[in-house]
């Protein structure tokens, strides 16, 4: 049996066999640090093959905790977390473990980065600290935990308390119905619209709202969210400061760097700069556009940021007048699917042959991979939503491609997961644009993880890559959906199978760059904030200033006085972006910076480039700094310039 079987025997079950696992393997961890064996292959590939078993065991329920929810997966699923955070705390700790891995020597590069990796992250959880220095650590760290959620309850307050009720069916008149149906509600028997300050609601309005002093109220009432946070934020970056100080950082970012790709904090600001001084010159001009426009179509003659949104997806429909509705019929799920596979089997010389297998839902579609006709992995696509299922798309990693201790091979599986429209008996399943680079982009992690062919299992696939650079071979593969001779081996009408028009196809192309430069700029603001707040320690009104400071390049327009983005910004305050929103645009400059090296405008691929892509980047997984990978690949460092063409901007 080459691949694990997905099933779970008894959900009520689960946690208990859980703590079971976990007991024996702390037992097996106390032997291995005890014993006199100092050998890599004594010592670290059993250890190994510990994750191995926990992640074959623990994938199946997550999963299935995310994809087919229920009472009783959120049940097993909530039993089992406390006991994982306690068990890895417990690792964590172990003094004897940490010893001995400081005297164990690597046979080889892919055992040197292993041991490097474990002892890294032994130090960073306090490994090298007095008994007091980790007590406070410990204490920051819970101490951060509830400030975290404390921040996203205050937000979430906020979001939640405010509401604007329109009575005037002229206010509303341009929203769309799909939108509008949600809005619509009744107060004393008449009809009203209600928007709040939830994402969707306030998209819609901000979008499609005609009346400009509702945007405005709207706007004000979502930037000056949950004031209180401002506090927050202050005790937040002085125990993160403490935090790396203690670690023997000079700052929360250079901590934040310590796991990451990007070599030192100067190398991302300037990155981040540099990028935004590029991007400039072009959103002046989508600005110019836009005002022009707005002074045009209803005399705007001072374009406020809450007018942005609505006349761009105005601009957007005179330029393009263009929408999803006019691709749909042509991206039908099935035949794009097997037009990936078909790619993605070209470009790498591997087949996939579709399996009959008994899984969690009849929708899903497993495939096993044959390398040179030789059984290589498997992967399973989840495609359709349900309301069982998480929103949004992602690749979940299962089992990995590795040698365990006993000299035995694994091969690799990984979940795709997306929320396409389901199909039905009558129906098919239509896709969007969007969908089918969404695809692409999670096809492009999977192949990530199925390509690896370390031996070691902390650095084979995706395992042990840095998380700046994770996004590389996504974003990568992503790109390659837009381009029109990759679109014409799947686009044929669902019905007529007639094959979509040249004018749809640059459609496509032309919309994606709509306004890219304005886009580049917004974030960039948020990635050069994020990462310079944490350079040195900012306190109270030094927030607000140094946000301001980064805004003279990248705001065009004036921001008002009571817009407080950061007390919202939840991705770096309450989430786990903290000095690393940086990471989408610097592992994207690899992406396409690759993909220009990659791409041929008559096959849409070339074959000798992609032959590089999967040696030097997909088969090395993370058992070398992706920017090592990169050079010995093409002999060079990828160009910030490759960026800004992929969104169309001349720099
Ligand atoms: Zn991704």
């Amino acid at each position: 049996m080459p691949f694990q079987e997905f099933k779970i025997d008894d959900l009520e079950q689960f946690p208990k066999e859980l703590e079971t696992l976990l007991a024996s393997q702390l037992e097996t961890i106390e032997l291995l640090s005890k014993n006199d064996d100092v050998s890599y292959a004594g010592v670290i590939r059993p250890l190994k093959d510990l994750d191995e078993e926990l992640g074959n065991f623990f994938t199946p329920l997550s999963h299935l905790n995310s994809v087919e929810n229920s009472e009783a997966t959120q049940k097993a699923y909530e039993a089992s977390l406390p006991q994982l955070s306690k068990f890895s705390s417990t690792v964590a700790q172990n003094e004897e473990l940490y010893a001995k891995l400081k005297k164990i020597n690597a046979n080889n590069a892919e055992e040197k980065r292993v041991l490097e990796h474990d002892v890294r992250d032994f130090v960073l959880s306090g490994a090298e600290l007095s008994k007091e220095e980790k007590k406070e650590l410990e204490e920051i760290n819970l101490k951060l935990s509830e400030l975290g959620n404390n921040f996203s309850q205050n937000l979430l307050d906020a979001t939640n308390a405010f509401e604007m009720i329109l009575e005037d069916e002229s206010d509303v008149a341009e929203i769309p119905q799909s939108d509008l149906a949600l809005a619509k509600t009744e107060v004393e028997g008449k009809t009203v619209y209600k928007f709040t300050l939830q994402i969707p609601s306030y998209l819609a309005y901000m979008t499609y709202g005609s009346n400009r002093a509702r945007r405005e109220e709207m706007s004000r009432a979502y930037s000056s969210r949950a004031p209180q946070n401002a506090e927050v934020i202050d005790q937040l970056l002085k125990l993160r400061q403490r935090e790396a100080e203690l670690l023997g950082f000079e700052s929360f970012s250079a901590y934040s760097l310590a796991t990451k790709d990007a070599p030192n904090t100067d190398e991302v600001t300037k990155f981040l700069e540099e990028l935004g001084e590029k991007a400039q010159p072009q959103s002046k001009e989508e600005l110019e556009e836009l005002k022009a426009f707005a002074l045009k179509t209803d005399g705007i003659e001072s374009l406020q940021s809450f007018d942005v949104g609505y006349y761009s997806e105005k601009l957007k429909k005179e330029k393009f007048d263009f929408d999803d509705s006019m691709t749909k019929p042509y991206f039908e799920q099935s035949k794009v699917l097997s037009g990936m596979l078909e790619v993605v089997s070209e470009l790498f010389a591997v087949e996939f042959r579709a399996v009959e297998l008994t899984l969690w839902n009849e929708k899903v579609k497993p495939f096993d991979i044959y390398q040179n006709g030789a059984l290589a992995g498997r992967i399973y696509f989840d495609l359709e939503a349900r309301e069982s299922k998480r929103g949004g798309a992602w690749m979940h990693n299962w089992e990995t491609n590795f040698v365990d201790a006993k000299g035995e091979k694994h091969l690799p599986t990984v979940f795709i997961v997306c929320n396409f429209s389901p199909s039905t008996k009558e129906n098919p399943s239509l896709l969007r644009h969007d969908d089918v680079v969404t695809l692409f982009h999670e096809m492009g992690h999977g192949i990530h993880h199925l390509f690896g062919r370390c031996n070691e299992y902390a650095v084979s696939g995706v395992n042990g890559v840095a998380w700046d650079v994770i996004e590389f071979p996504s974003q990568f593969l992503e790109a390659f959906a837009y381009e029109k001779p990759i679109l014409k081996r799947f686009a044929f009408h669902h019905e007529t199978a007639e094959p979509m028009s040249d004018e749809l196809l640059n459609k496509i192309k032309d919309t994606k760059n709509y306004q890219a430069a304005l886009g580049i700029l917004r974030q960039v603001e948020f990635s050069l904030f994020d990462f310079n707040l944490h350079k040195k320690l900012y306190q109270g009104e030094e927030v607000q200033a140094l946000l301001n400071g980064i805004r003279e390049t990248t705001a065009l327009l004036p921001v008002p006085e009571y817009n407080k983005f950061q007390n919202g910004f939840a991705h770096i305050f309450a989430g786990g972006y903290a000095a690393g929103y940086y990471s989408y645009k610097w592992a994207e400059v690899l992406s396409a910076d690759a993909f220009y090296e990659c791409l041929d405008e008559e096959q849409g691929f070339n074959q000798e480039k992609a032959d590089g892509y999967l040696k030097y980047i997909l088969n090395k997984g993370g058992s070398e700094d992706m920017s090592s990978l990169y050079k010995q690949w093409l002999g060079r460092e990828p160009k910030v310039e490759s960026l800004l063409k992929l969104y169309g901007i001349e720099a």
